[in-house]
């Protein structure tokens, strides 16, 4: 199993502290009817994530669609090896989930350290970027009218049996992308 670099503990520590990463409330997640999640399928961390997940969400239904490395794969410049043929199927099944389960919550989650991640080169502001460019693409290619809210999460395994999963909110993970010099790119 990997673990943080020492350099992304840094990061992870300045995107808490700029409020880009932000603990979970789940009164604000509001989703009744479950989520269409789609996660890194990491055999490591795939059971406490969705643990975390029913608990933030206060409900066990969950839609779930794994594929090495994620939303990482919907982000339009992801570097991951096939991620735009990866990407395209993800949509193609969010898009078929949604009306077919009638659930209009979509979770984008991602996850620290991720070794489809790491074997792409990526850093934790790569993730961070990629998560919010990947919410981009997802809102710009889905029906709106099904979906109602497309929620990005990041779980973090700290080491030493610590794992959390924060709530990274769009304007302050992008201002604190662009202050380090990785904007979002708009596609
Ligand atoms: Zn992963």
């Amino acid at each position: 199993m990997i673990e943080l670099t020492d350099a992304d503990r840094v990061f992870v520590k300045a995107a808490r502290a700029a409020g880009a990463l932000c603990d979970l409330d789940g009164e604000k997640i509001h989703a009744p009817n479950g989520t269409i999640l789609l996660a890194c399928a990491d055999g490591d961390q795939f059971f406490e994530l969705l643990h975390h997940h029913c608990h933030i969400a206060k409900t066990v239904r969950h839609h779930a669609l794994l594929l090495n490395g994620g939303p990482l794969l919907v982000a339009p410049a992801s570097p991951i090896e096939n991620a735009g043929t990866d990407g395209e199927v993800l949509l193609r099944h969010i898009d078929a989930a949604v009306p077919m389960k009638g659930i209009p919550t979509v979770v984008l989650c991602t996850h620290a350290p991720c070794g489809a991640a790491r074997k792409a080169n990526l850093d934790f502001l790569d993730v961070l970027r990629l998560l919010m460019e990947a919410k981009l693409r997802l809102r710009k290619s889905l029906d709106l009218k099904s979906v109602e809210r497309i929620h990005c999460f990041c779980h973090v395994d700290h080491g030493g049996n610590h794992k959390r999963t924060y709530c990274v909110l769009r304007i302050p993970a992008c201002a604190f992308l662009e202050a380090l010099g990785r904007p979002v790119r708009m596609f």
